[in-house]
This record gives C-alpha cells, sequence and structure tokens, in this order.
C-alpha cells in the first residue's frame, strides 16, 4: 500500500538523514561522501516521479519536467546540506515535498504549460566554507568566482573541493539563468520558529526574508577594588552594556516586525572583585523592512552614545555587517497564499523569515514566493526538529494547487 504523502515524506527524510557524518542529527556538509549518497538517494526520487536529472557544475541536483517547446521554466528548490548535528528537515524537506507534489501531477495526469525544475542546491548553511549559496547565485548570475579560493577547515579550497566531486569551477558562471525563461521560483521549508505552531496553522506564506545589520561595541571605562571604590566614582562598562542590552530589547518590543539581540559579551578583568574595565559586545538587528531595522540602527547607535556619557565611558561602535531584506513578490505570494487557503480552507497566514534561505538568492533572477511548514516546537538546527506528516502532507497539496493555479492564471 502507498503511504499518504505527508508519511511518505517522512520515511524519505528519514532515510536522507541516514547519509550523515557520525554522531547526533545530521551533518552533511557540501560536496562530501554524504552528499554524494544524498544526490543518489534524491536522484531515484525526482526519476520516480519523471523527471530528468542532473548535477549543474555547482553541485546543485536539478530535476526537469519538460514543458512545451519554448515555454518558461517555474523553479522549486531547497538545500540538501545541514548545519553540525542538525535535523532531517531543515533545507532537504523543501526538495522531498516539491518532488512529492510532482507526483501527485503526475498521477492525477496534469499537464503545465510551463516546465518544472526541482533544485536541490549544495550548500546554503555555510558550514564549510566561509561562503553559501553558490548554486541559487550561479543561476541568478551574482555568483562571485573569488570565493572559489576560500578554504576549509582542512585547507582545502572550494575550488579543489568542486574539483575532487567531479564538477567544472571554471563552468559555472555559465550557469547563470535567462530571466525572461523563468517563471519564478519557489521555496518550502520548515519555519524554524514557533510562529505557525502558536497560531495553529500547518502552512504560512512568507512576506520577506529578514535584512540583517551588525554592530560590534566597545564600552570602556575604568577598573578598580570592588571593595573600595565608591559607587560614584565608577565608569563601569558592564554597567552601561546592562542598559545598553536593555534598551536593544526595548526598541525591538517597541518596534513592530524588528528583532534585536545581543548575544556575546566579553569582560575585562572579568573579576568577581574587579569593577569592569571593558565591555566587548554586538548587536544585531532584523526586520523584513530595511528603513525600519536601519532606523533601529540609527536610534541605537545614539542611545548607546548616551548611556556611554551618561556613565563616563567611551564608546566604539559601528556597523560592521549589513544584508538588505529580501522581500518575497507580492504577486507569486498571493497566488501561494491562495493555494494554501484553498487547502487549509481558511486564510493563509503571513509571515516574515528572519533566517536567510536559498530564496534571498533566487530572488535576483525572478519572481520568489516561500512556504513555511510548522516547527514542531519551534526548535531548528538540531536534532530535535521536525515537521509533522500531517503538515508535509498539506504542503504537498499546497505545492500541488499553487502549481495547477499556475497553470491557468485567469483563474487564480
Ligand atoms: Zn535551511
Amino acid at each position: 500500500m502507498r503511504l499518504d504523502n505527508g508519511r511518505q515524506a517522512a520515511v524519505r527524510l528519514a532515510s536522507l538523514a541516514a547519509w550523515s557524518k557520525p554522531g547526533p542529527g545530521v551533518t552533511r556538509l557540501a560536496f562530501t561522501p554524504e552528499h554524494r549518497s544524498a544526490i543518489e538517494v534524491l536522484t531515484g526520487q525526482m526519476e520516480a516521479a519523471g523527471l530528468c536529472v542532473h548535477l549543474d557544475c555547482a553541485g546543485t541536483l536539478v530535476g526537469r519536467l519538460e514543458g512545451p517547446p519554448g515555454a518558461p521554466t517555474f523553479l522549486i528548490g531547497s538545500h540538501q546540506d545541514s548545519v553540525r548535528e542538525g535535523g532531517a528537515f531543515d533545507g532537504i524537506m523543501g526538495v522531498v515535498l516539491a518532488i512529492l507534489a510532482m507526483e501527485v501531477l503526475r498521477e492525477e495526469g496534469s499537464v503545465l504549460p510551463f516546465a518544472v525544475e526541482i533544485l536541490a542546491f549544495a550548500d546554503e548553511e555555510g558550514v564549510r566554507f566561509p561562503t553559501a549559496l553558490i548554486g541559487p547565485r550561479a543561476l541568478a548570475g551574482t555568483f562571485d568566482p573569488a570565493v572559489l579560493g576560500m578554504k576549509d577547515v582542512d585547507g582545502i579550497s572550494l575550488r579543489d573541493a568542486l574539483v575532487g566531486f567531479g564538477l567544472d569551477p571554471d563552468a559555472i558562471s555559465g550557469l547563470a539563468r535567462d530571466r525572461a525563461t523563468q517563471l519564478g521560483y519557489l521555496e518550502v521549508h520548515i519555519e524554524q520558529g514557533p510562529v505557525l505552531e502558536a497560531v495553529g496553522d500547518p502552512l504560512g506564506v512568507v512576506t520577506a526574508i529578514c535584512g540583517i545589520e551588525r554592530h560590534p561595541v566597545v564600552l570602556t571605562g575604568e577598573t578598580g577594588h570592588a571593595g573600595t571604590l565608591p559607587m560614584t566614582l565608577r565608569r563601569d562598562a558592564l554597567v552601561g552594556a546592562a542598559e545598553l542590552i536593555v534598551a536593544v530589547d526595548r526598541v525591538a518590543r517597541e518596534t513592530p516586525g524588528l528583532l534585536g539581540t545581543v548575544g556575546t559579551l566579553d569582560v575585562a578583568p572579568g573579576a568577581v572583585n574587579a569593577v569592569p574595565r571593558e565591555v566587548r559586545t554586538m548587536i544585531e538587528l532584523r526586520a523584513p523592512d530595511d528603513a525600519v531595522r536601519e532606523a533601529a540602527g540609527i536610534a541605537l547607535t545614539s542611545l548607546a552614545a548616551e548611556v556611554a556619557g551618561a556613565r563616563g565611558l567611551t564608546l566604539d561602535m559601528q556597523r560592521s555587517y549589513r544584508q538588505p531584506a529580501t522581500p518575497c513578490d507580492p504577486k507569486l505570494s498571493d497566488r501561494l497564499a491562495a493555494a494554501v487557503a484553498a487547502v487549509i480552507e481558511r486564510p493563509a497566514p503571513r509571515l516574515a523569515s528572519g533566517a536567510t534561505h536559498d530564496a534571498s538568492a533566487m530572488a535576483d533572477l525572478g519572481p520568489t514566493a516561500m512556504l513555511f511548514v510548522r516547527c514542531e516546537g519551534g526548535v531548528s538546527h538540531c536534532p530535535e526538529e521536525m515537521a509533522s506528516p500531517d503538515d508535509m502532507a498539506t504542503a504537498v497539496a499546497a505545492i500541488a494547487t499553487f502549481l495547477r493555479a499556475l497553470a491557468h492564471p485567469t483563474e487564480s
């Protein structure tokens, strides 16, 4: 008996999860033997769904269902790689569910007026090399060949890893697609957060992938003996940092869509009986709206100066990293929301993605939409990461509904 699509997905993901380095959870990095094995399993699944499969020279496994001559191509993808000791769903679930949706369409005899390609990208997590998104950047024409010289912890360059995997790094720039031939890109991904669970919906449509900025902060005061330096004479860098951290939290809570985090703190001299002289920390801000994030960064920079001034501290703070937000395409997202609503029989929730995805690079190629699948307990990047079979079945139905509706633009 054939399992329903959700249980089928769970079985397939469990078998793919076995292709991992030994240890807890899944550790499957790009251009490794585990990656090769995952490609072989996915190739079998794609071929069984009637797709014509090849591996491109950026390591993206491509399963193509041909359309009528000259018809454009709709792309659906996500990544095969994991973080170290990660889960069995992040990334690869989006590939497996898309393949199952293609099986649904094939079994019911649906013929689409466009080609469809299912893409399993090699490297989204950026764990092995200090770069990521090679596959989607290659397709979007934004691949920077300079990253080929980057090395992993064993000193193997990305170029050598690609060659070792049987790929030609010098051909990557030739993978860039002609925008005119691309209908759009859909990415299906586990939410990696608790929002859908909280609202009680299996699926959600992503509005935008948040932009990110980071501000390293150094607050410097003066140390002294914890027992002899009177409170009125202190220039305590850690107390200043504490005020700043609370300000980051307050500004983020008061600003819709803004996420503010301080996740590191180095205190010197770091002794129980010494007034802290120096604190090094980092403020990270994320928001789906760049203007909101930029304004918060400016506001927090002046708040930090106020805090430092009031406590006699010197402040060194500047923005070291900035990644703009990637809005999803409104029209394609509305179509996706309509498909989800038809399947779950109520309006589809919308939410921003706080994490980066392949879609952020694919948006440079054309209209992009993202579908989130509810994540049990909101936990991700760990072995406990899980989407339920029922929710995955709902996602497969939504992908199939979405593709059918794309074939009939006037009816949606
Ligand atoms: Zn992912």
